[in-house]
């Protein structure tokens, strides 16, 4: 059921039940107020008809005198002569003009005689007497029932009835005549009536009674007139009611749709309009506050909208973290960066110790004042580091040049906790990167990093999130340094910091390969050092240990970047050169060969230095070999013809010649 119907209903109720409590009382009281009428008319009729009553007893009086003065009467009554008393009464009636009837009586009001229409009404009586003795009592009647009751009817406008005792001597309900005379409501011939009956007491003979009526039906048709009014106006009363009522939930109807309608606009996430306010009712309060949530809810998303899009770019930073992949510098700066968004500060920095562990890495420009905070809290993010240990200190002292320092130092708690500074509206944290940079090495500081913002302070939050951060930074950094350090390991030959023999094979693989697809040249240069057994022999292994580190640097010191040379077993080493054909392999290797003749090496016994030479042989791709075996032995037999050709020399392969 809709809220428009239930309205409706409601309306309905409150209208229309007390509407029908008020019709009923209506029209009961009306219909006692027109039986009421009805009755005070009846009993108007009543009054008007005994007044005529009286009015036709007294129009008999005339005839009266004349009739008690006759003789005849007198005399015959004087001697109770009944039948002479009959027979003048008959006689006098005839006579006396407008003498409808003559009854006589004795003195004891029994009847003797009567004579006339037994119909007559409105008897007028007196007492004939003689010598001063009453002989007796004589009635005259000048009027009918009939006319009587007509006359009663033209003048009241009711129904009349009159009786003498038992008869009904004048009706005007026709065939009324055998229905009793009383008060009250009466059925006559199937008709109803509402009458009233008064008894008329007569000096002599039966009581007349008289009776006024009134139609039933006519009372009947004048209060269901009275009621059809009334219904009409209740109708109008309801019809009015029921419009307003529909006006009026039209109305609310209208405004529960406008909310309905900024509801199902808030639920597709459409804040642009507002519900309209009119007035200052409950509705209008009701749209205010709505529109009061709908802000606050635009708000709510907005922030949530603006955190997930700082999720999503932490996402992708972390992202940028993997693909990095072993950059140490890369995750100081996504560090840095990551503390600066999260924590939704202005600037942030980070500052190493050691300048050759990593670079120092910043994101915003801040003002000066927003500087000095961030510099006042990295001062004590090292002040409080230095409370910890004074290896610190001195390490400080020393300056950054000291990272290899002794392993000896304390070791310190990985843990750092932020430290916080306000200066004015400024707010500043700094922390402490802590790592162990090699293995066996205690955890030590290598930086700190600050970030700082203006107005509001950093919350509990945004300290735990920025230590976490600073922590997995740190993590990092160790991480990357391990990684370096192991792949170092894998990759060198440990004596002289070159590329191992495992390294040189992946390299000329992956050269020749793309030697293969590019059609590149690869040159290789391949290297003995002369009578190095004689140096062993005569200064020592250790002598030798040196010789072999020293003529690593000297290669190294003259390989391009993208050379790769590498020690290829004892004191032989090679040189893998990427796009190099035969001469520049040549050239380079005559330069090394230089080189390594002009090295002085100091002797271990501190006898002033000690001189090497190297035989070198060069070969290249394809101009000298076609896969990587055979160029390694173009380049040893070269090698080979350059030992035996006197040492301390260069030579180089033969080309490939046709199809041998
Ligand atoms: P040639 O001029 O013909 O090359 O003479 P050679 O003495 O250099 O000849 P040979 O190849 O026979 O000698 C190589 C010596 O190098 C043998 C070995 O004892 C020494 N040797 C190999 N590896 C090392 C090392 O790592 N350190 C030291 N000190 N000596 C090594
Ligand atoms: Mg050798
Ligand atoms: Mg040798």
């Amino acid at each position: 059921m809709s809220f428009r119907s239930r309205l409706l209903l409601f309306f309905m109720i409150i209208v229309i039940v007390p509407m029908i409590a008020v019709a009923l009382v209506l029209f009961s009281i009306t219909a006692d107020s027109e039986t009421g009428k009805a009755d005070a008319q009846i009993a108007q009729g009543l009054r008007a008809a005994l007044a005529i009553y009286d009015s036709d007893r007294g129009a008999a009086r005339a005839e009266l005198a004349r009739i008690v003065r006759d003789r005849q009467l007198a005399t015959a009554l004087a001697r109770g002569d009944r039948a002479a008393v009959t027979a003048r009464a008959r006689t006098l009636q005839r006579k006396v003009p407008g003498t409808l009837r003559i009854e006589v009586y004795d003195t004891s009001r029994r009847p003797i005689a009567s004579a006339g229409s037994a119909d007559a009404v409105a008897i007028s009586v007196a007492a004939p007497s003689s010598g001063g003795r009453r002989l007796g009592y004589v009635a005259v009647s000048s009027t009918t029932g009939t006319a009587y009751v007509d006359e009663v009817s033209r003048v009241t406008g009711l129904q009349a009835r009159v009786a003498r005792g038992d008869r009904i001597a004048g009706s005007t309900i026709a065939d009324g005549a055998g229905e009793p005379l009383r008060s009250g409501d009466v059925t006559i011939e199937r008709h109803d009536y509402r009458g009233r009956v008064a008894s008329v007491g007569e000096p002599v003979g039966p009581a007349t009674r008289v009776g006024v009526f009134e139609d039933r039906s006519k009372l009947a048709s004048s209060i269901s007139h009275r009621r059809i009014l009334i219904a009409v106006i209740l109708g109008a009363f309801l019809l009015l009611a029921l419009l307003s009522s529909i006006v009026v939930v039209r109305a609310l109807q209208r405004q529960v749709a406008t909310f309905l309608d900024a509801a199902r606009r808030l639920a597709r996430g459409d804040f642009s309009r507002p519900v309209p306010i009119e007035g200052g009712d409950e509705f209008a309060q009701l749209g205010r506050e709505f529109n009061n949530m709908s802000g606050q809810l635009a708000v709510k998303i907005e922030e949530v909208q603006r955190k997930r899009g700082e999720l999503e770019e932490t996402i992708r930073r972390v992202g940028e973290a993997f693909a990095a992949g072993l950059d140490r510098q890369e995750m100081v700066n996504i560090a840095v960066r990551t503390a600066v968004e999260a924590c939704q500060a202005d600037v942030g920095r980070a500052l190493p110790l050691d300048i050759r562990r990593m670079k120092s890495a910043r994101v915003g420009d801040g003002s000066p004042e927003l500087q000095a905070a961030l510099e006042a809290a990295e001062r004590r993010a090292f002040e409080i580091h230095l409370e910890d240990s004074d290896s610190w200190l001195a390490m400080l002292e020393a300056g950054s040049e000291d990272v290899d320092g002794d392993s000896g130092e304390p070791t310190m708690a990985r843990e750092r906790r932020p430290v916080r500074v306000t200066q004015d509206s400024y707010h500043a944290m700094a922390v402490p990167l802590m790592a162990r940079l090699a293995v066996g090495r205690a955890v030590e500081q290598v930086g700190v990093v600050s970030i700082a913002r203006e107005g509001r302070d950093f919350d509990e939050g945004e300290y735990d999130l920025f230590a976490y951060l600073a922590g997995q930074a740190a993590v990092s950094i160790e991480n990357v340094d391990l990684h370096e350090t192991v792949r170092r390991q894998a990759l060198t030959d440990e004596l002289t910091g070159l590329y191992n023999l495992r390294h040189f094979h992946d390299t000329l693989d992956a050269e020749l390969e793309r030697q293969r697809r590019f059609g590149t040249e690869v040159g290789l240069v391949m290297l003995d050092i002369d009578d190095f057994k004689r140096i062993n022999d005569t200064y020592g292994h250790q002598q030798g240990d040196l010789v072999l580190i020293e003529v690593a640097r000297a290669l190294r010191n003259l390989s391009r970047d993208i050379d790769e040379p590498a020690r290829y077993g004892g004191e032989e080493m090679a040189v893998i050169l990427p796009q190099t054909d035969a001469a520049g392999a040549e050239l380079l290797a005559e330069r090394m060969r230089a080189a390594v003749e002009a090295l002085q090496i100091d002797r271990l016994d501190g006898e002033g230095t000690l001189g090497v030479t190297a035989s070198f042989g060069v070969a290249s791709l394809p101009y000298n070999a076609q896969d990587k075996a055979a160029l390694i032995a173009e380049a040893d037999a070269a090698l080979y013809r350059a030992k035996r050709a006197g040492k301390n020399r260069v030579a180089r392969a033969e080309p490939v010649t046709a199809e041998s």
